[in-house]
């Protein structure tokens, strides 16, 4: 199927990744956005993976690991912080709202802005609609 095609690469894994983690976010809230995303990403991956201009798709893959080597920050893995960010007021909340479930009063953390949006608790399995 991939014969003398590029295939999919580390960059097209991570996108893969990213559309699926889209596709799950979208289950849990009402931002059609998301499916958007994912659907312009799996374009992407396709038009990747079928592209005859090996070169070209080697180049974007190597930025794409310099990138990921800065982020992950060599061999110390995980989340560590980019170095150098500088030491200014951190931002209070990073997008993130903190709510009150009516039903069992959990505090649950959705993302501020997008609109009115449809909450389920994962603590009591029940709906409720929240503007952000
Ligand atoms: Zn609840």
């Amino acid at each position: 199927m991939f014969n003398g095609r590029y295939g999919i690469d580390e960059l097209g894994r991570f996108m893969l990744i990213v559309a699926g983690i889209l596709v799950v976010l979208r289950l849990f809230v009402n931002v059609h956005a998301l499916s958007v995303a994912a659907v312009i990403l799996l374009i992407l991956v396709y038009s990747r993976a079928f592209s005859r201009y090996f070169d070209k798709r080697r180049a974007e893959n190597m930025k794409f690991l310099e990138m990921k080597a800065k982020f992950t920050g060599g061999k110390h893995g995980g989340f560590s912080k980019p170095g150098g960010a500088g030491f200014g007021p951190k931002p209070k909340n990073d997008g993130k709202r903190v709510l009150i479930c009516p039903y069992c009063k959990e505090k649950l953390r959705v993302p501020v802005g997008a609109g009115t949006i449809k909450i389920n608790c994962p603590h009591c399995h029940r709906q409720f609609e929240e503007t952000v």
